[in-house]
């Protein structure tokens, strides 16, 4: 049972083949067993999985229908469920529990979802190894040696071991596409403003996304179908309708321009990666696309300006985190400047710390237009690269990571090694666009993932030629041994 995808399990339910509830029940007893291995979970909800699955087979057997009704999913533990913790994968926020649901985990309820929990992250979703939570680091299901890759890595490795077919995630620099890449799972982040940042913790609030993680493009279809909308409670959402994106999936690619970007293959890259990226090119053109080389040139600016953003706005936004109105208070302040001091200090770890230091560094009034406006510039630059290469190309493809999952550890000590790992990943958040990682084979045994990158609002593009990829390949339907 815990083999089948999203769109299996709809048809199971709706063919009365098994109930909502037998199957949350399967998928409990699943994680109960095999997560202690992992560590993907920080909180399990049984009770109202088995609460919103008996409600889910209710409707069901009033003759209602629909994709999600009885699918049990997790969310990342940064979106906010009312009376249910939301720790962010922090100390600071380990007993904070939201007086409300996060647009996205209410959507979803409402469309019938089942929530087995809430999975591990990185601190305020502040990594790319799921190394920083206060709860311990996730292992990859692949290798429980190596990281599963961050900060969606909770998320990822439950949905690579088969704990459950789908998850929520955010993506602020790569965040759902990297953890996918590492694990062997498709992951899309949709384009700013187009699923509903309310209720989700902000890191860095004009480069965060929520978005799915799931094992096949299908799937992430149907989640982001629940997942995406206008809401007037979130002022970046952007009010356009929301495609059917699982009928635009069987669209042929004859004549889909790829756009292959001359800067990606560099001496970053492991050569055992970029020879299975050009096999997905292969695959690609037997399916009728046709490829072009194009140039990004601002790329090599990315790090540096997102690294300066990122981290100004997180700055910014974890102010409010003060041990007066939410999470970790010190014990016995002797006024208020040592309750914000130690609170803060006790309360975030070390990269948290690392991250408002930086930022609160590049704001400050002597250094902003050294810095922060400097980013902002080059952030500019980024954005009309993708513009002009949209002008020639339909589609522009690469790797998601330069190397594969490395050992848990093995860049605790240099933080700067983990940030150069983002450079695929995290143009298409400075630009705003939509990106999805997709298995594409395997060096070492760990996956490896192809990235695909589209136009605003293309999503659906994104998900078809990923739909399409794996109607011909194989790599999605792998499975972690031991899971
Ligand atoms: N690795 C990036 C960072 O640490 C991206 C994280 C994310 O997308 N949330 O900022």
């Amino acid at each position: 049972m815990h083999q089948m995808t999203l769109a299996e399990i709809a048809r199971g339910l709706a063919d009365k083949k098994f109930s909502s509830e037998e199957l949350t029940k399967v998928l409990l007893a699943r994680i109960t067993q095999l997560d202690p291995q992992l560590n993907s979970f920080i909180s399990l909800t049984e009770e109202l999985a088995l609460e919103q699955a008996k409600a889910a087979d209710a409707r069901r057997a009033n003759g209602e229908s629909g994709a999600l009704l009885g699918a049990p999913i997790a969310h990342k533990d940064l979106f906010c469920t009312q009376s249910i913790r939301t720790s962010c994968g922090s100390k600071m926020l380990d007993n904070f529990k939201a007086p409300y649901d996060a647009t996205v985990v209410a959507k979803l309820a409402a469309a019938g979802a089942v929530t087995l929990g809430k999975t591990n992250m990185d601190e305020f979703a502040m990594g790319s190894a799921n190394e920083s939570s206060w709860y311990g680091a996730v292992k990859n299901p692949w290798n429980l040696e190596h990281v599963p890759g961050g900060s969606s890595g909770g998320s990822a490795a439950a949905v690579a071991a088969r704990l459950l077919p789908a998850a929520t995630a955010t993506d602020t620099g790569g965040s759902i596409r990297q953890p996918a890449a590492f694990t062997n799972l498709t992951g899309l982040k949709p384009t700013y403003g187009r699923v509903s940042r309310w209720g989700m913790i902000a890191y860095a609030s004009s480069l965060d996304q929520g978005g799915p993680l799931a094992r096949t493009a299908e799937d992430c279809a149907i989640l982001l179908q629940g997942m995406a909308g206008f809401d007037q409670n979130d002022s970046t959402s952007i009010d356009e309708p929301v495609p059917d994106y699982s009928a635009s999936l069987n669209t042929s690619l004859q004549g889909l321009r790829i756009g292959v970007p001359k800067e990606y293959f560099s001496a970053g890259l492991d050569p055992r990666i970029a020879e299975l990226i050009q096999n997905s090119i292969q695959e690609l053109q037997k399916l009728g696309a046709v490829i072009k080389e194009i140039s990004l040139p601002n790329m090599q600016h990315a790090i540096p300006a997102y690294y300066v953003i990122a981290p100004a706005e997180a700055s910014s936004n974890l102010s409010r985190f003060d041990g007066v109105r939410f999470g970790h208070r010190c014990e016995n302040p002797e006024n208020l400047i040592d309750l914000y001091k130690r609170s803060r200090g006790e309360g975030f770890g070390p990269e948290v710390q690392r991250r408002i230091m930086v930022g609160a560094y590049a704001l400050s009034a002597g250094y902003y237009d050294a810095y922060y406006l400097k980013a902002q510039k080059i952030r500019r630059l980024v954005k009309n690269d993708f513009m002009a290469a949209f002008n020639e190309v339909d589609i522009i493809l690469g790797p998601t990571t330069p190397n594969p999952a490395w050992k848990l550890g093995a860049k605790n000590s240099d933080p700067v090694a983990a940030y150069l790992e983002d450079v695929y990943t995290i143009t298409a958040n400075l630009a705003g666009l939509p990106g999805l990682s997709m298995p594409a084979g395997f060096v070492d045994g760990l996956p490896v993932g192809v990235q695909l990158l589209a136009p605003y609002f293309q999503e659906g593009r994104l998900l078809n030629v990923a739909h399409q990829y794996q109607l011909h390949t194989d790599w999605h339907t792998r499975t972690p041994t031991g899971f």
